[in-house]
C-alpha cells in the first residue's frame, strides 16, 4: 500500500495529574474519583456528550448495582444515580439494581458532575494517537477543531471501551485475531407504544432476579414466523422503559462484525439503520401494542458488546468469577449474568451468579507500561469473565477504582504496579465502594 508520511509541531494544550480518554460509564467515574481525590483532571470524548453506550448507543437499562438487594456498587455511581432519580431521570428497579433512565437528563446529570468537580472536559475531541518515551506515554494527542493538540499527564487512564490508548502505546491485547466477538445492535426508541398494556408494561421492567428479561411471547412469535416475515437477524426482544409513557428503548437488531475496523463498522452501522426501520414495520404489523408505533430515535452509535481488551497483570477467569473469589486487591465487583451473545444468530448463553464477583485491581494495569490504566469493557478478564463485567455498573466500578488509583499514582510519582494497595482501598471504601 502507498502511504504519506507527515511530520507536524503539535501545541501542548495542558498538562495534568491524570488524562481519562472517553466519556462512557468508566471515563467519567475514572474523572470523578479522581478529581475526588484531588488531582488535576482532564476528560476527553468524541462526542458533545457524556453517557458512552448509555447515551450515544440508547443502552439501557444500567446493570446492576445491588445482588439479591445487597449494593455492589457504591460511591460515586450510586451518588449520580440518586442524583439522577431526583432529576426525575432514572427509575431504580428492585431488587435486582438495573436502572431504567431518561438519556437526556442522563447526558445533562453527568456533565454538571463533572463540571462541578473541576474536571477540564474535551468534548468533540478524538484520541488519535500517543507520544511516548519507551513504555511511557508522555502526552495523548486529541484532533478537533482547533486541530491537533497535546494534553501531557502523569497517568493516563484508557476508558475508551476498546482501549484506543492502551493499542496505540504497544500494549498487548486480546482476544487475538479470529476469536469470535459478540455481536453489534443498535438500539432504537419507539414512540406511540402501548406502554400501559401487560406485554409491554411487562417487559419494559426488568426488575426480576434469575430471569432473562426479553419478551418471551413477542419472541416465540418472532422465531415461528422468521421466514414468512423475512426478518433480519435480532436477538430478544428486549424492551426498556425511558420513562415517558408510550415510548420505549428497543435492543433488537444485531449482526456480527469488529468496531476496531472501520470498514467493518461503517458497513455494519448502515445494516444496522436499514434493520431498525424494518423491526419497526414488523412489530407495528403484528402486534396490536405497536400498530400505532414510529421510530423516535436511532441510538448515534451502534452498540458495541465486544471488542479488544489489554492483556493485564492478572486476567481474570470465569471460575474465580463465578466462585466469588476475593483477591487481595479487590477494588470493584460485579453481579450480572455471563451473557454471551452468539455472533450470528438469535442465540444467547446466559450463566446466572449465586453470588456477586469481585475484580481485582491488577485487571486494570500491565506492568509493561508504567502510568496506563484502564477501566471499563477493555479491562483484562477471559470471554466469560468479560461477559458479565462488561455491563455498565461494573464499568462505573472499575471506572471509580481507576481513578482514586490513578491519582495516587499520581500524588506519589508512582507506576500503577506500585500503586498502595491498602490506601486505595481505604479510599474507595471511604467514598462508599461495596468492597
Ligand atoms: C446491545 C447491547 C446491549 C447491552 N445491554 C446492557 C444492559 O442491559 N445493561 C448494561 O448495563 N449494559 C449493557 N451493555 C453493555 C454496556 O453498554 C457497555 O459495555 C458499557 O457501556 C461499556 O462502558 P465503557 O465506559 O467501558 O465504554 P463505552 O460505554 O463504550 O464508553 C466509551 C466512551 O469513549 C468514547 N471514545 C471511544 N473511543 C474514543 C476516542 N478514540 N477518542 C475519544 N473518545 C472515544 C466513546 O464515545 C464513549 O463515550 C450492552 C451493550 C450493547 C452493545
Amino acid at each position: 500500500m502507498r502511504t504519506i508520511k507527515q511530520t507536524k509541531e503539535i501545541a501542548v494544550v495542558g498538562s495534568y495529574d491524570v488524562v481519562v480518554c472517553g466519556g462512557g460509564p468508566a471515563g467519567v467515574f475514572a474523572a470523578l474519583a479522581a478529581a475526588e481525590v484531588g488531582a488535576k483532571v482532564a476528560l476527553v470524548e468524541q462526542y458533545g456528550f457524556l453517557g458512552g453506550m448509555a447515551t450515544a448507543g440508547l443502552v439501557m437499562p444500567l446493570s446492576v448495582f445491588t445482588y439479591n438487594n445487597e449494593q455492589v456498587i457504591g460511591g460515586l455511581p450510586w451518588r449520580f444515580i440518586k442524583r439522577l432519580e431526583a432529576m426525575g431521570g432514572a427509575h431504580i428497579e428492585t431488587p435486582l439494581g438495573n436502572v431504567a433512565f431518561d438519556p437526556e437528563l442522563y447526558k445533562l446529570c453527568m456533565q454538571q458532575m463533572v463540571l462541578e468537580a473541576g474536571i477540564e472536559l474535551y468534548m468533540h475531541s478524538y484520541l488519535s494517537g500517543v507520544e511516548m518515551n519507551g513504555t511511557r506515554v508522555e502526552a495523548v494527542i486529541i484532533e478537533n477543531k482547533n486541530g491537533s493538540e497535546a494534553l501531557e499527564a502523569k497517568i493516563f487512564v484508557d476508558c475508551t471501551g476498546d482501549a484506543d490508548l492502551a493499542y496505540m502505546a504497544g500494549v498487548e491485547m486480546q482476544p487475538q485475531n479470529g476469536e469470535p466477538l459478540q455481536p453489534l445492535s443498535t438500539y432504537f426508541i419507539l414512540g406511540g407504544v402501548d406502554t400501559a398494556s401487560p406485554l409491554v408494561n411487562e417487559a419494559m421492567h426488568h426488575n426480576k432476579q434469575g430471569v432473562n428479561c426479553h419478551c418471551l411471547p413477542m419472541r416465540e412469535y418472532l422465531l415461528e414466523n422468521a421466514a414468512k416475515l423475512n426478518i433480519p437477524e435480532f436477538g430478544g426482544p428486549w424492551f426498556c422503559t425511558t420513562l415517558h409513557e408510550g415510548c420505549v428503548a428497543v435492543n433488537m437488531t444485531r449482526t456480527a462484525g469488529n468496531a476496531c475496523d472501520n470498514r467493518d463498522f461503517t458497513a455494519a452501522e448502515c445494516r444496522l439503520r436499514e434493520d431498525v426501520f424494518r423491526m419497526a414495520q414488523i412489530l407495528r404489523e403484528n402486534f396490536k401494542e405497536f400498530e400505532k408505533c414510529y421510530v423516535a430515535a436511532v441510538a448515534p452509535h451502534a452498540g458495541i458488546r465486544e471488542t479488544r481488551r489489554i492483556k493485564g497483570a492478572h486476567t481474570m477467569t470465569a471460575e474465580e468469577y463465578v466462585s466469588g473469589y476475593r483477591y487481595e486487591d479487590s477494588i470493584s465487583r460485579g453481579a450480572h449474568p455471563i451473557d454471551i451473545h452468539a455472533t450470528k444468530g438469535n442465540n444467547q448463553n446466559v450463566t446466572f451468579l449465586e453470588q456477586a464477583a469481585y475484580v481485582p485491581y491488577r485487571a486494570l494495569f500491565t506492568p509493561s507500561h508504567p502510568n496506563i490504566l484502564v477501566a471499563g469493557r477493555a479491562l483484562s478478564a477471559d470471554r466469560k469473565a468479560f461477559a458479565s463485567m462488561r455491563v455498565q455498573a461494573s464499568c462505573m466500578g472499575t471506572g471509580q477504582a481507576a481513578g482514586v488509583a490513578a491519582a495516587l499514582c499520581a500524588k506519589e510519582n508512582s507506576s500503577t504496579d506500585s500503586v498502595n494497595i491498602n490506601r486505595l482501598i481505604e479510599i474507595l471504601r471511604n467514598l462508599g465502594a461495596a468492597i
